[in-house]
């Protein structure tokens, strides 16, 4: 019988949350225009939804010259602040809290006089925003393979990581980096709300027969599920909405997993079930012959 399962953590982290209600609030009280720096966060239909309501995003400081500016959830470098605040500008700031974490971990390692290696992707800008720190003494480095390509490092080394980063991918940074840096110091700043979502698809994927993440292809935590799923599960797809699904995925199927990015609203987990339900009511639902 055909069956949909959602996993047992999905959706929304309370730091989104936290930075569409801070938007919300801002924008309802500011007389002036509310810009906000870089993607509120990774979803083009709560962008969509901001823009309709002329709350539009801005990739570069020089695009604004008055008025309020928003810091994304996933944070800036500390020049980037400063220079937003010489322009007068009003800031508010949406960094995540547990992205703030990462910075001080950072950070202390940097006083201490460490190196500090981050796994992550250097075009996230969550990964610049922390390399904003230091950038002469923060190496970044995208996964294990990638270790072997870093230049020769004196100083005492430290391992942090991009909050939406594969928990897997981290263990094995650490491990590598260990043979050959053994005195390597390590501080896992995956964030929970990640951890969580990543254990409940590892719990789902191996018990179902095809499995949807609903999210944005840009956004970091959504394609570290679609690759986890991948694993247990090879007919796993990673779609922004209703409109990707394919009729053929479902053929042969009966058990149906789901799950979103933690920039995916809920609105849209929904309208990806009832479209599923539909699609195998129209297309595979065995039909009964009455004579
Ligand atoms: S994924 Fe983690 S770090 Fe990013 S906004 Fe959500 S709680 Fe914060």
């Amino acid at each position: 019988m055909f069956k949909i399962i959602l996993a047992e953590t999905w959706g929304f982290c309370f730091g989104v949350e936290r930075a569409l209600r801070i938007v919300e609030k801002t924008s309802e009280k500011s007389e002036g225009s509310v810009k906000i720096l870089n993607k509120i966060v990774h979803n083009a239909s709560i962008v969509k939804k901001l823009e309709e309501r002329s709350i539009t995003s801005i990739k570069d400081l020089s695009e604004i010259e008055q008025g309020t500016l928003v810091i994304s959830a996933h944070g800036v470098a500390p020049k980037v602040k400063d220079e937003a605040s010489k322009k007068g500008l009003n800031i508010v700031d949406t960094t995540c809290p547990l992205v703030t974490r990462i910075h001080k971990a950072t950070q202390q390692f940097l006083d201490k006089g460490y190196t500090v290696i981050l796994y992550g992707d250097k075009s996230h800008n969550e990964v610049k925003g922390v390399v904003g720190l230091a950038p002469d003494r923060i190496i970044v480095a995208n996964g294990p393979a990638e270790i072997d390509n870093l230049p020769v490092i004196e100083k005492p080394l430290a391992l942090v990581s991009q909050s939406t980063q594969s928990l897997d991918g981290f263990d094995l940074m650490e491990q590598k980096l260990k043979e050959k840096y053994p005195s390597l110091e390590v501080e896992n700043t995956i964030c929970e709300p990640t951890v969580k979502r990543q254990e409940a698809i590892a719990k789902l994927a191996p018990q179902v027969d095809m499995l949807i993440v609903v999210g944005s292809t840009i956004s970091s935590n959504s394609q570290r599920l679609l690759e986890l799923a991948q694993k247990f599960c090879f007919k796993s797809y990673l779609i922004d909405g209703v409109e990707q699904i394919k009729i053929e995925w479902l053929k042969n199927v009966e058990k149906v997993g789901v799950t979103a990015g933690a920039s995916t609203p809920a609105y849209l987990v929904k309208d990806v079930i009832e479209s599923l339900y539909q699609i195998y009511e129209k297309h595979y639902l065995p039909k009964t012959i009455t004579i």
